[in-house]
């Protein structure tokens, strides 16, 4: 009876208290000499978290959907090709991008459950005439993970610039930017890097820089110009104030704690416990005799996953769970959107959390008549932690 919820969704997530405290800080000048050091700090940080140390890094506030827009309006020119790897709801939202500023958007798509691998996407690269490759590292519709280091490889070699959103990845699902060939990452701050929502975050590599800096026609974006964020990143790495729109104060305060918080687990521990802990709730999932969205386990994503409702169960299963105190989120995939839910484990996710929403999914299962062996999917799991 306490009225206290887990948000087990793809965004937002749950925050660390000390996240939270970071936001409730006094709000400063945005030129005040500890805000320049918060978000300068911040700044450098990224590139850690990103695995991008080449890479130029911005910070502006607005959703992860700015961050996508940010990408595409800096970097594609129109008449350029742009080849979306499509696994659901947000490839299509790139492709839509891609295409008000100009773009021929060639959609290279697969059934819901699974995604074009590299050699589909080489091939098609052969077939065309490309500039942009666009990857959705993990479909939030379909929990389907991408195999980003192939595809960034082959859209490198055929001299394609890639843009990775991750916005359901970065910070949960392994992602080597630099090594993997990677030119613009993008995230947002409300799900694995752990921040409430507002901000867009992107690294972007010398190559994306140079083909931002060599463009024949203005950035049709005002706000999301880099012209206009450039300097203002450099004069904030460099401890010099700056402005072109005021920084949000204080989620810049509350990414620079949860940044730290991300390093000092480290990047290898992170991306590891992500995926034991995805694998433990799969293990529960499969054990209750539900199916996976993925078409594979390796097509499964270590921050999402989305299971089909078994025979006789709808939609009405996701209130039941969130009556047990878990909230989850129903389908977002145009074409199967009635047939499955969705539950978030990013972030700050443990194995607590893990086994309290197996436990509200029995329960609601049982509630709606679906049968089944009780505390069958919580041992297989506690099986799984326990390894
Ligand atoms: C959530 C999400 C977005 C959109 O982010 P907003 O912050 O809602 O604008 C884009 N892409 C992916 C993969 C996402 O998960």
């Amino acid at each position: 009876m306490k009225g206290r919820n887990l948000l087990m969704i793809p965004g937002p997530i749950e925050f660390t208290p000390e996240v939270m405290a970071s936001m409730a800080q006094p709000t400063t000048s945005h030129v005040a000499p500890n805000f320049i050091e918060c978000f300068g700090e911040s700044l450098e940080m990224m590139r850690d978290v990103f695995l991008a140390p080449s890479a130029q890094p911005f910070i502006l506030a607005g959703s992860g959907t700015l961050g996508m827009d940010a990408a595409m309006a800096n970097v594609l020119q129109p008449g350029d090709g742009v080849l979306t790897v499509n696994s659901g709801y947000f490839s299509d939202r790139m492709g839509d991008i891609a295409r008000r500023y100009g773009g021929r958007v060639t959609n290279l798509s697969a059934d819901p459950g699974d995604i074009p691998d590299a050699s589909e996407v080489a091939r098609a690269l052969e077939a065309g005439d490309f500039a942009i490759v666009t990857i959705t590292h993990v479909d939030t519709s379909t929990g389907v993970l991408a195999d980003v280091e192939g595809i960034a490889g082959v859209a490198r070699d055929a001299g394609c610039l890639v843009i990775l959103d991750s916005v359901c990845g970065t910070a949960g699902a392994e992602c080597r930017t630099e090594d993997w060939g990677v030119d613009i990452h993008l995230t947002a701050s409300q799900k694995a890097i752990g921040v409430p929502p507002g901000l867009a975050l992107l690294t972007v590599s010398p190559a994306a820089m140079e083909v931002f800096e060599s463009r024949e026609t203005p950035v049709p974006s005002y706000y999301a110009d880099f012209a206009e964020w450039l300097p203002i990143m450099r004069a904030y790495e460099e401890r010099r104030p700056g402005y072109f729109g005021t920084p949000a104060v204080n989620l810049v305060a509350a990414l620079n704690t949860s940044l730290k918080q991300i390093l000092d687990e480290g990047m290898d521990a992170r991306f590891a416990r992500h995926e034991r802990l995805a694998g433990a709730f799969r293990s529960g999932i499969r054990a209750l005799g539900l199916d996976i969205v993925p078409a594979s386990d390796e097509l499964a994503a270590p921050t999402l996953t989305a299971i089909r409702y078994p025979d006789g169960v709808g939609p009405d299963l996701v209130p039941e769970i969130g009556a047990g105190g878990i909230l989850t989120a129903g389908g977002l995939h145009p074409e199967i959107k009635q047939t499955y839910f969705r539950v978030g484990h990013m972030g700050a996710v443990n194995a607590a959390d893990i086994l309290a929403t197996l436990g509200a999914i029995e329960r609601a299962l049982a509630a709606k008549g679906y049968e089944f062996e009780c505390g069958s999917g919580l041992a297989a799991a506690q099986r799984a932690l326990c390894d």
